[in-house]
């Protein structure tokens, strides 16, 4: 029966894309306005549905809500622009000839949304919806309420049969993998992205993986201390480390992480004296791992924590060395470990070593160190001398590399992604060109081939 409601949901959206409404321009272009009606006019009611789930901090939510009409913006500005085909270059062969690059929608995307940013991770349907698709939506399971509030008020603001939401846990989420898509993108963990990559490869679906892994921080000697330890902070303790992107552990030289440590107490003095404290972690499993994970370390920072709620207190070991559990797996939760190297080569070296991250911080003001850092390593993106604000910057591609994920969106990624570029060549019926076409022609001779 449920088997039947999903097949019936994505034939459904089949049906309406193979009838072009999701092609016409006008509305594209109106229902990712009515998308920022409904962000705009239920911002309550997404923040107070991600705090019920997540207990987030409420200007945490509230940033996710910015950044999707930030991102809905920017695609209403350029969508049809992006739209035209484009004029592909010419060889003196080609003059007289049409040669286009058009941008064909792919027809119904999946898109996987992950827990801990419910909202932010749905931000690639914007994307698939201005490239003129159908696209079916899939919050993550883990947060039901977020889940509710999606499915309720949505559809009074675009198309419900162009663009579905999806609701279910594990078992109807895999239904749903059983059926045939032209995209997914997917955000989550490898474990799952596995589970949605063999899936996609019954049909050699296309797909997005937007997973996660170890970011790493290096902060250099030539760097304010002040500012950096406040903005690592800030990244490790939005939404209490539950973030991708969120700084992992941070590498530095015996003298530099003496000085950090001094800096990244005043900032959580700071940031959390008059106010609630960071949110608490997601789930028993998730606490109960990051607990574990702490065991036998040496806090130099924090280390509370409250089993009744949760709770961990942002906190700072130190003496970590590679071979440690937390050095183990992405952290995902208010932890931060300071290893110590000689210096940024041997950061490098280290960094190397791992899985290649998501993104990769770097604090210096010394441009060689920054330089070589860049060059000398490979990440799904890097920021320098702060966390996480790339992730806000509009024209900067977003996406993993290597087990970090593959494919990005954003900018105009997030409008590529989701269409087919169709190579269009328009030929005339010149009989002045025909002589030369004439070479190519049987019977076969060098003679006419040799010029
Ligand atoms: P999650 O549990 O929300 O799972 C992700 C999606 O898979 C959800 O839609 C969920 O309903 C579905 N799902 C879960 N288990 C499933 C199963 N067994 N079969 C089929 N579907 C299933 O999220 P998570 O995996 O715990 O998310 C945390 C991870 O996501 C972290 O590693 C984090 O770094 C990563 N992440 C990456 C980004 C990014 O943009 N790169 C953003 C947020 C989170």
């Amino acid at each position: 029966m449920v088997q039947a409601r999903t097949a019936d949901l994505v034939l459904t959206a089949r049906d309406a894309f193979n009838k072009g409404f999701t092609k016409n321009m006008r509305y594209r272009v109106k229902n990712l306005k009515n998308f920022i009606k409904f962000l705009e006019e239920n911002e309550t009611a997404i923040v107070e549905a991600m705090s019920d789930d997540l207990r987030k901090h409420r200007e945490e939510a509230r940033l996710e809500v910015f950044v999707a009409i930030n991102h809905l913006k920017y695609l209403i500005d350029n969508v049809r622009t992006w739209s035209e085909p484009d004029l592909a270059a010419k060889r003196w062969t080609d003059l007289l000839d049409g040669l286009y690059i058009y941008h064909d929608p792919l027809g119904v995307v999946l898109v996987m949304g992950a827990w801990n940013v419910p909202l932010l991770t749905l931000v690639p349907v914007t994307g698939a919806m201005a490239a003129g698709n159908c696209v079916v939506i899939k919050p993550s399971h883990t947060c039901p309420s977020f889940g509710k509030t999606l499915a309720r008020l949505l559809p009074k603001y675009i198309d419900p049969i162009c663009y579905p939401v999806f609701l279910g846990g594990v078992e109807e989420t895999n239904e749903l993998l059983e059926q045939r898509f032209d995209y997914i993108y997917y955000t989550g963990g490898a474990t799952v992205g596995k589970i949605v990559h063999r899936a996609a490869n019954k049909y050699l679906t296309p797909i997005t993986l937007e997973l996660g892994g170890k970011n790493p921080v290096f902060v250099d000697a030539s760097a304010d201390l002040e500012l950096t330890a406040t903005r690592v902070m800030w990244g490790k303790c939005f939404n209490s480390g539950q973030a991708c992107i969120a700084p992992d552990y941070v590498l530095c030289t015996k003298q530099v992480e003496k000085e950090f440590i001094q800096h990244a107490r005043s900032a959580l003095t700071k940031f959390f004296n008059n106010d609630p404290r960071c949110c608490p972690i997601v789930n028993d499993f998730h606490f109960r791992r990051l607990q574990k994970l702490l065991r036998g370390l040496n806090v130099v920072i924090g280390g509370r924590v409250d089993p009744l709620d949760n709770y961990i207190e942002p906190t700072v070991v130190t003496g970590v060395t590679p071979a440690d559990p937390i050095m183990q797996e992405e952290i995902f939760g208010p932890i931060l470990p300071i290893i110590t190297v000689s210096d940024f080569k041997d950061a490098v070296n280290f960094i190397n070593k791992g899985e290649k991250p998501l993104a990769l911080y770097v604090f210096t003001k010394n441009a060689v160190v920054r330089d070589y850092i860049i060059d000398n390593t490979s990440s799904g993106g890097v920021t320098v001398n702060d966390t996480l604000m790339h992730l806000i910057v509009e024209s900067l591609p977003f996406g993993g590399v290597g087990l970090s994920g593959m494919g990005c969106y954003k900018g105009k990624d997030s409008f590529d992604t989701f269409v087919h570029k169709k190579s269009v060549l328009v030929k005339n019926f010149s009989r002045i060109i025909e002589k030369v076409n004439e070479m190519r022609y049987p019977p076969y001779s060098s003679r006419k081939t040799d010029i």
